[in-house]
C-alpha cells in the first residue's frame, strides 16, 4: 500500500488549550509533577491541557451516518462534508448533527438523511443540512472547521 506517510509519533500539531499557542506535540516540555513523575506541558504558559489540530476530513454514506478520518482515506462511495482540525471538527459536529440510538449509539448523523424515503430525498435533505452548516463557515466559533456544499 503506498500513500503519504502518516505523521511520526510526536510530530503531532497541537493547541494549547489555556494560552491557544500552536506548536507540535514533540516541542511541549517536560515538566516534574512531583512524586517523581513528568508532564509534558506548554513550552509557552506550561499548561498540561492540549487540542490536536491535525486536519481531518468527515464524510457521509447514503445511510446518514458520518464518519472522520484523513481525507487521503476517503472511501469511495462516501460524500466529503467537512474539513478542520480533529478537535474541533469533532466538537462542531456533535453540535450540528443527530446522534444515533439504539445500535447506533454515538454514531453521528445528518438531520433527516436516515428516515428520507428515497434517494431525491436523502440528496435534498444532505444538501439543505450542509448550506445551513456552511453558512458559519469562516465564523470565528468555528475554529477553522468549513463544510464543504455540494454542487446539485
Ligand atoms: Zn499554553
Amino acid at each position: 500500500m503506498t500513500g503519504p506517510a502518516k505523521p511520526a509519533i510526536g510530530t503531532v500539531p497541537v493547541q494549547c488549550c489555556r494560552c491557544r499557542h500552536k506548536h507540535m506535540e514533540s516541542e511541549r516540555l517536560l515538566h516534574e509533577i512531583g512524586d517523581g513523575r513528568s508532564a509534558r506541558v506548554c513550552p509557552r504558559c506550561a499548561a498540561h491541557a492540549y487540542y490536536e489540530i491535525v486536519e481531518q476530513a468527515a464524510w457521509c454514506w447514503a445511510s446518514g451516518r458520518i464518519e472522520m478520518g484523513d481525507e487521503d482515506d476517503l472511501p469511495e462511495g462516501a460524500i466529503l462534508i467537512a474539513r478542520g482540525p480533529k478537535a474541533y471538527l469533532n466538537g462542531t459536529l456533535a453540535v450540528l448533527t443527530r446522534q444515533g440510538r439504539g445500535a447506533s449509539e454515538g454514531v453521528y448523523l445528518v438531520p433527516g438523511v436516515p428516515e428520507a424515503q428515497d434517494e431525491q430525498a436523502r440528496g435534498d435533505a444532505l444538501a439543505k443540512w450542509l448550506k445551513w452548516c456552511a453558512g458559519n463557515n469562516g465564523h470565528k466559533g468555528r475554529h477553522g472547521v468549513t463544510f464543504v456544499t455540494p454542487n446539485y
